[in-house]
């Protein structure tokens, strides 16, 4: 198989309103069944997600967690505000967010954001926006896409950050190979390969994590496409999660 990846050039700094789809066709094109991977840093910001820390007011939780880990209680605030559970609060926050996704801070970022005291909160539904940009995509152009939405996240058990598959669309983000065969003829029993992150990850390696500018990433010739929608089959069912099972035992004891 051959693929190819590229990096599309000179897209501006996004603002909230901005129309990724039309930014994006301006400087680059479209084939049948291309991957297009994109930032969650990019897709934030044309959904104004963006606040300013000042209108934060942090709760009394908030400010406890705060102290523990030495971070801003209008931060934690807002991570608090993102999510549905958490995991540990010290010492850093591992939540799980309204989303789904467990990860750390709720996925909030400073970095790439203009502004000091700005901080920039993950779409409010990833699914949706990168629902959202394969349809626009489409109307432009006629074309079929798949979209993956990404993050870079922290990993359980290994240092070094990767990029992470938060949201997509026009994909299914596993690839399942239970019921086929190994090279001896065995069955395989377990590997459901989770692709949008495998894909997510290498996106990630082109766009990198600073300055680059390199928010879109177009991966042709990996021909994934599939109408199915939504990440949150890369999410573990709770029954299943012993991990975070062991998280809230230890805490309890
Ligand atoms: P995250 O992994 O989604 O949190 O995003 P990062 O902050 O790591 O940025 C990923 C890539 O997008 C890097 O190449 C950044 O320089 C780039 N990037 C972030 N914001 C913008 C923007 O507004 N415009 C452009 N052109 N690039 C951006
Ligand atoms: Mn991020
Ligand atoms: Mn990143």
């Amino acid at each position: 198989m051959n693929a190819a990846v590229f990096a599309v050039e000179n897209i501006p700094l996004i603002k909230k309103g901005d129309d990724i789809a039309r930014i994006f066709l301006q400087r680059a094109e479209l084939h049948e069944h291309d991957i297009f991977v994109i930032s969650s840093t990019v897709v934030s910001k044309s959904e104004g997600r963006i606040i300013p820390l000042e209108i934060v007011i942090p709760t009394e939780k908030a400010n406890q967690i705060a102290m523990k880990n030495k971070i801003d209680s209008r931060f934690v605030q807002a991570v608090l505000d993102e999510s549905t559970e958490i995991l540990l609060d010290s010492p850093f926050l591992l939540v799980r967010t309204k989303n789904g996704s467990i990860c750390v801070n709720a996925g909030i970022d400073h970095s790439n954001v203009e502004g000091c005291d700005n901080i920039l909160m993950l779409p409010e539904d990833p699914d949706k926006s990168a629902l959202d940009i394969k349809r626009s995509l489409f109307n432009y152009t006629g074309k079929n896409v798949s979209v993956i939405i990404t993050d870079t996240n922290g990993r359980a058990f290994r240092t070094g950050q990767t990029g992470a598959a938060i949201g997509c669309a026009g994909i299914k983000p596993t690839r399942d190979w239970r019921g086929t065969k190994d090279l001896f003829g065995r069955i395989l029993e377990v590997k459901n390969e989770g692709i949008a992150d495998e894909i997510a990850g290498f996106a990630n390696i082109i766009m990198g994590e600073g300055n680059g500018g390199l928010p879109i990433i177009i991966i042709r010739g990996l021909d994934f496409y599939n109408e199915s929608n939504g990440i949150q089959e890369l999410y573990r069912p709770e029954s299943e999660d012993v991990i975070r099972k062991a998280i809230l035992k230890s805490r309890s004891i």
